[in-house]
């Protein structure tokens, strides 16, 4: 078999990912610094928390397949103004330095929008994970943990990675194993990556996070009228037509949770290899099923040989789902949806907001929207630092005071609840139930937050903006009380 082992992957695309995101933070500072008197951003201190802080590249070795595998990593800290810092571990071709240190920002801005106290950090390994096997893959990302490992670019207070494109669970779990081999009398070992499995030291929702984060990030939306109107859409999402690009875990959850939960049509879903289009509606578990059943799209109803043109189809939500820079100035002006949700990191370049904002399209930015996966990682981290499993100390005490109570209003009503409602009413929290709380809060939280910034003033141009506002005032307040 032939291995593909790119040496710099799509260096030109991070390039121009990097400076979408450059030019982002500073369209948010000159807002800012019309504002002077509520921020403590000075230019110098604006260019310091812009650039990456430092990024690490490394080359190791692998023995595989009787010869030796020379493979490119990266791991980039974007700011430490606070520790550990954070971020995914991306596993694809594509991966180089410039990408790398858009994400690491990225991650910055994400945690400081939604009160998580890390900093920002990306890293990504240059690998097709599919031309591996899974032990194979295992032998690789215990050689890249050690690397990282050397220079405590994981560890449980400094640096701790995630799940990101081309890595889950099952990495997740490999990296935190070679990590307790490394420091065996670490207590605090399980910290040092998120998105394990439940079953090694994870957290009950941490797969389906961002998915779920992007439903409550609409719910929030929706529920904002004064911002609802400015799309023309009616009310509710209950019908709302929506574009699914990628159906990876974030695309999959998010289209699942939407159309389960809030009666939302899935019409179009965009895959590698085509789409499938039903305007009554995808069935999005049988798809699932079909693709880990045949590993493609094809040959499921309604599929259709089309590529990214259908980003043009006419629906109500647009959720771009998987890489960066997919709606570009080559294709944004033929967008169509009203309201766009980046489900993704980057998807769509400044240039193409421009062009977007101008049709007057609304769209929810990645810093806000996909921020539920480290928002869950956070309450992940918490978990194995405390090593207990939320919900274990009251949920038993909380089902036995609502039996009280509900005893209680039988008593005095001398009416019976039914054996079912009765059930349901006194079901204490799980880990899964507050894991969604928490979330949900923090979502809703946030959102009303960056909506109330943009609608308090006429010249902040649209949501994008006001996030990035939000965030680096606060990044800038942490570095101001740091003393540098
Ligand atoms: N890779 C995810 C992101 O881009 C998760 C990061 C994390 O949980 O640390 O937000």
């Amino acid at each position: 078999m032939c291995v593909k082992l790119s040496a710099g992957g799509n260096k030109m695309a991070g390039k121009e990912f990097l400076k979408s995101i450059e030019l982002n933070f500073k369209q948010a500072v000159k807002f800012l610094n019309i504002n002077k008197t509520e921020n403590n951003l000075t230019d110098d201190l604006a260019d310091q928390i812009m650039k990456a802080n430092s990024t690490y590249l490394v080359r190791f070795g692998v023995r595989l397949r009787n010869k030796v595998f020379t493979f490119q990593g990266y791991r980039s800290v974007h700011s430490d103004h606070f520790e550990p810092v954070k971020g995914g571990i991306r596993y694809d071709l594509d991966v180089n330095q410039e990408e790398v240190e858009a994400l690491a920002a990225l991650m910055t801005y994400k945690c400081s929008l939604v009160e998580v106290p890390f900093g920002g950090s990306k890293g990504g390994l240059i690998i097709d994970p599919k031309e591996w096997s899974a032990k194979e893959l295992e032998k690789i990302t215990r050689r890249f943990t050690q690397e990282l490992a050397k220079r405590d670019l994981i560890h449980p207070s400094q640096n701790v990675p995630a799940p990101d494109v081309g890595t889950g669970e099952r990495e997740m779990a490999w990296m935190a194993d070679e990590y307790r081999r490394l420091y065996p009398t670490d207590l605090n070992a399980w910290a040092c990556v998120t998105g394990k499995p439940v079953s090694k030291g994870g957290i009950a929702g941490r797969t389906e996070a961002t998915g779920r984060g992007i439903k409550y990030a609409l719910n929030a939306f929706f529920d904002s009228k004064i911002d609802l109107e400015k799309t023309g859409l009616s009310p509710g999402l209950n019908g709302k037509r929506v574009i699914i690009q990628g159906l990876g875990n974030v695309g999959y959850h998010a289209a699942l949770f939407l159309s389960q939960e809030d009666g939302a049509k899935i019409t179009h879903v965009l895959e590698r290899g085509g789409a499938i289009i039903n305007e009554k509606g995808i069935d999005i578990l049988r798809l699932r099923d079909h693709i880990v059943q045949s590993g493609s799209i094809e040959g499921f109803p309604g599929f259709i040989d089309k590529g990214p043109e259908l980003l043009e189809a006419d629906a109500d939500i647009l959720i771009p789902a998987a890489m960066e820079l997919v709606i570009t100035d080559e294709n944004a002006e033929r967008i169509k949806a009203p309201l766009i949700i980046e489900a993704a990191n980057g998807p769509i370049s400044s240039n193409a907001d421009k062009i977007l904002n101008k049709n007057n399209k609304i769209i929810i930015p990645d810093l806000y929207a996909n921020a539920g996966g480290v928002t869950v990682s956070y309450f992940e981290w918490i978990k194995n630092l405390s090593r207990i499993r939320f919900g274990r100390l009251q949920r038993r005490a909380q089902e036995n005071q609502l039996s009280s109570l509900i005893n209680g209003i039988e008593t005095i009503t001398k009416e019976k609840f039914s054996d079912e409602f009765k059930k349901e009413l006194v079901k204490g929290d799980s880990e899964l139930d507050l894991v969604r709380s928490g979330l949900e809060d923090t979502m809703r939280t946030t959102y009303d937050v960056i909506s109330t910034r943009w609608n308090s003033d006429k010249n902040i141009p649209d949501l994008r903006t006001a996030a990035m506002m939000v965030s680096i005032t606060r990044i800038a307040s942490t570095y101001s009380t740091l003393g540098i």
